[in-house]
């Protein structure tokens, strides 16, 4: 037999689900050269996430990717509650609620789109930048060298398997890679072979979960709003109802203990991936007649005096969850688990997929840092993927099992799940998502002249600018591409000359790494680019300058920047937030004269 091929590659990432698909495009973006391998051959499913939170809107508007995302999807503002009337003859609504309360994101809503449509757009935006997914593939065996000095210690044997037979084929090739995701969902190849264990459990309860169309006729109201309805008997107990595109809706069904006897559908399911307890995924099949019987007896009694007429059924399944984190996200900072592989958990908050795409950003640029920037820091950052993102799961976690005991009629109410969802809606959205100290993360100086000082660690919250050159409103988020770069947002102040010695320092040693915005509180009319400010860096374009001012006369939006970020355009100094590439906020600095907290930020990531 003829030695298998082998190829050279800077990143492998090894499963194209959300997490995968992710990683990939936010490498692209990076200009990273990477290879993606997945074991399904096209059209095959896998996850089964259908929500999208507002901070995952968020990324993938700074992917160049929230159009399609927000065309192709629906969007939920309206969450309800039912509650069983005392009479127990049926169910009566009794709250109404903003979905998204909080004032907050940019995208105030979940929006809501089949896996299959959000994989298909990720696809084909990796094609349109030449990224081909190397479909029917897994890999089989996997080492890494000792060595610090080798350039690819990574040797990862690779399987091209065919649709018909997927365990014959024999072509293989070897990938040596300086790097490896493994996103291969919650059965991960790669985590086991780097022997990281899960810790966590398996919960006793079944759910039920079904996709369909609710039929001309049917007289339950809400269709089209999130509810969550306590029924009043039958083997159900909360339903969750969350509206779909094109009229569809998903259905799920707590099916409180004791548990019904097992039927031939049951499955384990941890996040997206239905599983029948072996390694493989095992999507349950249109023909699962069982879990559909055992659901829709649960709706008949559970919607009480109103009807849902079910059509057009897509998917029926009941399953099992589990809630566990992985010990470790990376192994020598070399290869790193993501998504489903390192967190699993129940959908009932609608998280997995989008701490998995969390992840999947959050280590993107660090790899990008670290393959661009040789220094010893630019390695150790690599390490804050972990010490980032595994807190979250483990909240994620706690979050899930508050949400548990919610879905447990003899517990609790709906309205009690409205508290708590509106109690984590920071966390659950994602926006309130904050990162602990590091060096990427410094928390500002005790004597700081601007109020808020608690905005490191948190991404950068939404605001409108002006841009100088043509007026134009801008949105802040859209100031700080994903690019790889960190961004100084530099709030001047009156005296515009104050401060500039420390951010020239910092330019001339850092430059490369650094995009510089100005914003300046004032009337656009006032504002020339012959002003001082807009000398201070020879690079500078009228672009990058912006302001905080109203955009016409009596509107809001454009104005109240400094505001946000408590900054004193009166203060003698001006003051720099630098914003990671991921958009969060990795400083705030007070740039008074002969300051070193900026150059000493970049310094401990890049040496
Ligand atoms: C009913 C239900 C509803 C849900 N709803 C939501 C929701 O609304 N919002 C939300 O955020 N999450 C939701 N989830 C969770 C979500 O589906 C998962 O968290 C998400 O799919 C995880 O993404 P991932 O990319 O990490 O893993 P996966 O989606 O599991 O993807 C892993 C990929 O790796 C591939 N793979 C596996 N092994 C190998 C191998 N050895 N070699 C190559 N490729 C391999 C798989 O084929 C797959 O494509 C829901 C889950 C369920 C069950």
């Amino acid at each position: 037999m003829s030695s298998p091929s082998t190829s050279k590659v800077d990143v492998l990432i090894v499963g194209a689900g959300p997490a995968g698909l992710v990683s990939a495009v936010a490498l692209s973006r990076l200009h990273i050269p990477f290879r993606i391998v997945e074991r399904r051959h096209k059209g095959e499913l896998a996850g089964r996430a259908d929500g999208i939170q507002p901070r995952t809107l968020e990324i993938l508007s700074s992917l160049g990717l929230s159009a399609p995302f927000l065309a192709h999807g629906s969007q939920i503002h309206r969450m309800v509650t039912y509650m069983p009337l005392p009479t127990e003859s049926g169910i009566a609504l009794v709250g109404q609620s903003i979905n998204i309360p909080i004032d907050e994101p940019r995208f105030p809503f979940e929006t809501v789109l089949p896996i299959e449509k959000f994989e298909e757009i990720l696809q084909e935006d990796l094609l349109e930048n030449g990224h081909v997914i190397d479909r029917g593939t897994v890999p089989t065996d996997l080492k890494i060298s000792e060595s610090t000095d080798e350039e690819y210690p990574i040797e990862i044997e690779i399987r091209h398997t065919t649709s018909e037979n997927s365990n014959t084929s024999n072509v293989t090739e070897v990938v040596r890679a300086k790097y490896v995701i493994g996103a291969d969902g919650a059965h991960s190849w790669v985590r086991k072979e780097i022997g990281i264990e899960m810790i966590g459990e398996q919960t006793p309860h079944r759910w039920g979960v079904m996709d369909f169309t609710p039929d001309r006729g049917t007289t339950f109201p809400t269709t089209r709003a999130k509810n969550i309805i306590q029924a009043h008997e039958g083997p159900g107990g909360v339903l969750g109802w969350i509206p779909r595109p094109g009229g569809q809706a998903r259905i799920y069904v707590a099916f409180g203990p004791p548990p019904p006897p097992p039927t031939p559908v049951e499955q384990e399911t941890v996040n997206g991936t239905s599983t029948t307890g072996s390694d493989g995924d095992d999507i349950v099949g249109l023909d699962d007649t069982d879990a559909r019987t055992m659901i829709e007896g649960a709706m008949s009694t559970g919607f009480g005096n109103f009807s849902v007429l079910v059509k057009d059924v897509t998917w029926a399944s009941i399953y099992r969850v589990a809630q566990r984190v992985a010990s470790k996200y990376s192994h020598q900072d070399r290869i790193f688990i993501v998504g489903d592989a390192c967190h699993t958990h129940s959908p009932n908050s609608g998280q997995g997929a989008n701490a998995s795409i969390g992840d999947a950003y959050n280590l993107a640029w660090k790899l990008a840092l670290a393959l661009r920037h040789k220094s010893p820091q630019a390695q150790n950052i690599l390490s804050t993927y972990e010490s980032e993102r595994r807190p979250l799961a483990l909240d994620l976690i706690a979050y899930d099992k508050e949400m548990f005991k919610l879905f447990k009629p003899e517990l609790s109410t709906p309205i009690e799940y409205q508290r708590l969802w509106e109690r984590g809606m920071g966390f659950s959205s994602g926006v309130g998502i904050t990162y602990g100290p590091s060096a990427l993360c410094i928390a500002p100086k005790e004597n700081a002249t601007f109020r808020f000082t608690d905005l490191v660690g948190y991404r950068l919250p939404p605001a409108h600018v002006v841009r100088a050159s043509d007026w134009q409103p801008v949105h802040i988020h859209d100031v700080v591409p994903f690019n790889g770069n960190f961004t100084l947002i530099v709030f001047l102040v009156e005296n515009l000359k104050s401060g500039f010695d420390s951010i020239q320092n910092v330019w001339m040693k850092y430059g490369r790494w650094i995009d510089t915005v100005l914003v300046k509180k004032g009337e656009k009319e006032e504002f020339f680019f012959e002003d001082d400010a807009y000398l201070m860096e020879p690079a500078f374009d009228g672009n990058r300058l912006y302001l905080d001012t109203p955009s016409r006369p009596g509107s809001s939006i454009g104005e109240g920047i400094y505001e946000t970020f408590g900054v004193d355009s009166k203060a003698d100094a001006p003051v720099g937030v630098i914003v990671r590439p991921d958009g969060y906020i990795g400083a705030m600095i007070e740039l008074d004269e002969g300051n070193t907290d900026l150059r000493d930020y970049f310094t401990g990531i890049l040496g």
